[in-house]
């Protein structure tokens, strides 16, 4: 029988996973699929806790919902009714900067002002920095087709900008250190309106007439589910069907056996057992499937080079009342040149509905070790206590928590570094020479859930039409 092996059951695992299965189910082929995951748990990255009437994500908590045809996706995997938007009043985030937390000004776009008036009236930056950043009107298009975050910000709008406002955004988005973060790999629409309009400013001025123009432009396009972001993975793992995946299964090793149609992969566990398939999908992240592939020549070495940036997140929950200062907006950013350690705090009862029981308010603070990479970020209880004493100096929040969680992931998140298109053009070449054999994951073709979804898809397509092929 023809059988394709997923490894990992992380959001692109499942994805990979279901679109095999769609395939089998709606052609009544007869492509046996099998999804293998490492820890009990499935979803990865994705991680929502259900605790004393709290909805508590230890991952990601939001989606963007325009990429990637998200919402049908939603749709077609029955999900869609539990579609939950940002609460209206929500969407404004400020910035911890000199000892206060401040208003970021209206109309930044994907972490750079682009309203000139707004801007004017702002306190975080000087009269220089101001009379700087509007001159980014007149600054012609860079030539450097390779440029980074840090290098694109500083160009167009100037140092100040860049430090106070731009950084906690875009490393924040990215979690990585924007000097080595690929502007057209992490942000192409900032790179985009660059090349259409030359000027962010008038760009951002064009594209607001067309957007009111429609009557569109004003809901977040940022969606979670009613129950978290598990909703997605339950869903998956509905369509998928138990009997076709194996968890607290860690694969060790893959090898190749036969030649031309009777080619087979042989799968290897921990514990010395073995499984063999016709086509292999990994799911992993890039060291993980480097390491998978230690046997084949030349991939290892390749995945390698992506590095990875570890991150945290700590919830918080307290009673409202306990609560002093004003908590207002998602929640603040806090720029590097603060020298904190905690990078953001997202107000997660006033962002989302139903996170928490009635008078209390859930928080999470974020953490990434992404300006010094090889440094492992504290533990679990060190975290809470930092996020704790950095609240208490920044937002003024004192009293006890009545709930406090950390999620530490440990080279969590892959770095599209200015390198990376070089990169995945090398592992593309690889994978062409290597029929039967796919590659996906968040080092692909983008971190967030929707890219991993859409990647994941490319990728089992094209192993549903290679062992259709193969026989
Ligand atoms: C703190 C945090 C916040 C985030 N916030 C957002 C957000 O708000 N919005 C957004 O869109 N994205 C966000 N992201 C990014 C997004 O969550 C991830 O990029 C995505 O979930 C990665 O999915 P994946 O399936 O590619 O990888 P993973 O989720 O890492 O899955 C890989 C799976 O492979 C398994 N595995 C590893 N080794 C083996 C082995 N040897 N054998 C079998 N299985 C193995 C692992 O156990 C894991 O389950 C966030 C990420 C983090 C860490």
């Amino acid at each position: 029988m023809r059988s394709i092996v997923v490894v990992g059951g992380g959001i692109s695992g499942l994805a990979a996973a279901y679109c095999i299965r769609k395939y089998a189910r709606d052609n009544g082929d007869d492509i046996n699929v099998i999804l293998v995951e490492r820890e009990r748990r499935l979803g990865g990255k994705i991680l929502t806790e259900n605790t004393n009437g709290f909805i508590i994500e230890g991952g990601p908590d939001s989606v963007i919902s325009t990429k990637e045809n998200f919402l049908e996706f939603c749709k077609e995997i029955g999900i869609d009714k539990s579609i939950a938007f940002q609460k209206p009043g929500s969407s404004g985030a400020s910035i911890f900067i000199n000892g206060g937390i401040k208003d970021l000004p209206k109309g930044m776009s994907i972490g750079v002002p682009t309203k000139i008036a707004p801007m004017a009236k702002s306190s975080i930056i000087s009269p220089l920095g101001k009379a700087r950043a509007f001159l980014e009107i007149a600054i012609p298009r860079g030539k450097d087709g390779n440029e980074s975050v840090k290098a694109f910000i500083k160009r167009r709008f100037g140092s100040e900008v860049y430090y106070k406002i731009a950084e906690p955004l875009v490393s924040g988005i990215a979690a990585g250190d924007p000097k080595f973060t690929s502007l057209r790999q992490v942000f192409p629409t900032l790179a985009e309106m660059e090349d259409a309009h030359r000027s962010l400013i008038l760009a951002a001025r064009r594209n607001r007439k067309i957007a009111n123009g429609n009557g569109t432009g004003t809901q977040s396009p940022f969606i979670t589910f009613g129950n978290g972001m598990q909703e997605l993975v339950h869903a998956l793992i509905g369509y998928i069907g138990k009997k076709n995946i194996m968890t607290s299964k860690a694969i060790t090793q893959v090898t190749a056996e036969g030649k031309g149609s009777g080619k087979k992969y042989v799968i290897e566990f921990d514990k010395g057992k073995r499984i063999r398939a016709t086509a292999i999908v990994f799911a992993t992240p890039a060291f993980v499937t480097a390491d998978l592939l230690s046997g084949f020549d030349g991939i290892s070495g390749i995945l390698r080079k992506i590095p990875y940036v570890s991150l945290a997140t700590v919830s918080l929950a307290y009673k409202n009342k306990d609560i002093k200062g004003s908590i207002k907006g998602s929640g603040f950013l806090i720029p590097h040149i603060e020298n904190r350690q905690m990078n953001a705090v997202t107000w997660s009862s006033l962002k989302w509905d139903n996170r928490a029981p009635q008078e209390s308010l859930l928080l999470r603070s974020y953490f990434n070790n992404s300006y010094s990479i090889d440094k492992p970020l504290p533990n679990s209880s060190q975290l809470i206590n930092i996020a704790r004493e950095e609240l208490r100096a920044m937002a003024g929040i004192s009293a006890a928590p009545l709930l406090e969680i950390a999620y530490i992931w440990h080279k969590g998140m892959p770095q599209y570094t200015t390198n990376h298109s070089t990169i995945i053009k090398e592992v593309d070449k690889w994978a062409s020479d290597n029929p039967g054999i796919f590659m996906t994951g968040a080092w692909r073709n983008g971190t967030g859930v929707p890219s991993c979804i859409s990647s994941a898809i490319t990728e089992a397509k094209k192993a549903i039409d290679y062992v259709n092929t193969s026989d």
